[in-house]
């Protein structure tokens, strides 16, 4: 019997150990010490298992699931009070309008009520957040001007490359919201704003509006992630506790059986007595019935007791199992809308090709790689020729599906290997990994020869639309943004040299 619960105490712990391991791979990821820990947990839960050691590594975990979520709170109280420092400056800038003053003042006051933890938005609100302060700190009154003019030097002033930079930014990051709200007036008036060429004070007052906008979307977001991991959390620290009342449960159990193993004994010790004194077969009978009553019922008592014990490793599990379930069901979706956002950072939504974000991840890798394997690597920076144009004589909205379709062309003319990006606007970007600039040539040459062929038409007539290239590849000694310049430069060439052509080194 003593081995038989053995046996089954053995084989619940071993199942309660497999469900912590399976329950800590939910949380790989959370951060390294995070990591680091539950590995250790899973170490002491897999092989000979010690409870005491895995008593410490569960409180351990605990501790430092606590901590992330602290230095996380910390992360987003810090954002939003270098982000009303920000604002703050804006309100002392002498030229703002009182529009600008009362949306300001209500941004402001609306800031104290944010808490909770951020996740995938705040590199975009930070990103804003810099462009702001960056716009507030450029001086210059000039219009922007990325025209490539005839008599214009190749070098910009400073203070126009800076607004220019800051204006395509601020397209790329505004443009999921126009897409999830069409119908916002306001954002319609910041694009067409945008596309059109702004002021200093105007692009300003466009910033502002996506901070708040982004704002908006974070505080939303937060009340959905917080909640998920909130509720994780909860949930192991209620496993925890269980584990926690079911050791101690059976700890209790096993003092009982003890107790009751030594009454037993005890038991037939006095019987024994009663047998070897006793002289009266009568009373010896009547006293032996009475030790075998007293007996019975503590064996029946271990018996209850034995059952309540399994009872309760039973009903462990099945909550554990329940727990385990909704737990899984909940970790997906949480995955799942990860997965979605970060698709969704890395997306032009327009043209649905990779935007910004995702070419400066990925010119960090194909840098990097270069460098180690010194395998050639190209770049080929791309401009519309006369854009504005179109804008100008058929509107934005066919200015916007010929981008569509442009985006398209380039994407079919390259490698799967290769990687094209908008760069913003009507501007895009092409690496080239593992390609000569001499094979790049015939290849670039087509794309640009097809492009002028795609039969465009606007109000019944056809259109040719061109674009003008500018090609460069890697050599000792460069940097990425000493190629990105190079290209430049090139492109710059075209433009200046009847556009519709491609410049290379
Ligand atoms: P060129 O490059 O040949 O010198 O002339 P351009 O007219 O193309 O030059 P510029 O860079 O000055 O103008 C680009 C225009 O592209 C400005 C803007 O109106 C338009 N544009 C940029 N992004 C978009 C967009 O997403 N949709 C639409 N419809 N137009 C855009
Ligand atoms: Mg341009
Ligand atoms: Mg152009």
């Amino acid at each position: 019997m003593e081995q038989k619960q053995l046996d089954s105490l053995k084989k619940h712990n071993e199942q309660l150990a497999q469900f912590i391991i399976r329950l800590s791979n939910f949380y790989e990821g959370a951060s390294d010490d995070v990591d680091q820990e539950l590995q250790v947990l899973r170490g002491h839960l897999a092989n000979k298992q010690n409870i005491t050691l895995v008593t410490i590594s569960i409180g351990k975990v605990n501790q430092l699931l606590m901590q992330n979520t602290k230095s996380i709170k910390k992360q987003t109280s810090d954002t939003i009070v270098r982000l009303e420092s920000a604002v703050k400056k804006l309100q002392l800038s002498a030229n703002m309008s009182d529009d600008l003053k009362g949306e300001t003042a209500r941004f402001l006051s609306s800031l104290s009520m944010h808490s909770g933890s951020v996740f995938s938005s705040l590199p975009q609100f930070e990103r804003a957040l810099i462009l702001y302060q960056q716009a507030l700190d450029n001086g210059s009154k000039n219009k922007p001007d990325r025209s490539y003019g005839q008599t214009k030097p190749p070098e910009k002033p400073i203070d126009d490359r800076l607004h220019a930079n800051i204006s395509a930014e601020i397209q790329q990051l505004i443009e999921p919201y126009l897409q999830n709200n069409k119908q916002d007036k306001q954002l319609g008036e910041v694009r067409k704003k945008l596309l059109d060429g702004l002021s200093q004070d105007e692009l300003l007052e466009c910033c502002l509006i996506l901070i708040r906008l982004i704002v908006k979307d974070v505080v939303r977001e937060v009340g959905v992630n917080s909640k998920v991991i909130d509720s994780l959390h909860r949930s192991i620290i209620n496993i925890n506790q269980d584990v926690d009342n079911t050791l101690e449960a059976a700890q209790e159990h096993s003092e009982k059986r003890t107790q009751h193993n030594t009454l037993l004994k005890t038991h037939i010790d006095d019987m024994g007595d009663v047998v070897t004194q006793s002289k009266d077969l009568d009373r010896l009978k009547s006293e032996a019935q009475k030790y075998l009553e007293k007996m019975q019922s503590t064996i029946s008592v271990r018996e209850q007791t034995e059952k309540k014990e399994e009872q309760v490793l039973v009903n462990l599990l099945e909550k554990m199992q329940r727990e385990l379930t909704s737990m899984e069901k909940k970790t997906q979706q949480y995955r799942k809308k990860l997965l979605e956002q970060r698709q969704q950072t890395n997306t032009d939504p327009l043209t649905k090709i990779p935007n910004r974000i995702a070419y400066n991840e990925r010119i960090e890798q194909e840098f990097a790689r270069w460098k180690r394997t010194q395998t050639p690597l190209c770049m080929a920076v791309v401009d519309i020729d006369h854009f504005k144009s179109i804008n100008d004589k058929y509107g934005h909205a066919a200015g916007d599906k010929t981008l569509q379709v442009i985006a398209k062309h380039l994407r079919g003319t390259i490698r799967k290997t290769d990687f094209l990006a908008r760069w913003g606007g009507e501007e895009f970007i092409i690496l080239f990994p593992d390609s000569e600039l001499i094979n790049l040539q015939p290849v670039v040459e087509k794309m640009r020869a097809k492009l002028e062929r795609l039969p465009f038409k606007f109000k019944q007539q056809p259109v040719s639309i061109t674009a003008s290239f500018g090609v460069t590849q890697f050599s000792q000694g460069d940097t990425i943004e000493t190629v990105f310049e190079r290209a430049d430069k090139h492109l710059y060439t075209a433009k200046n040299s009847g556009r519709n052509q491609i410049i290379h080194d």
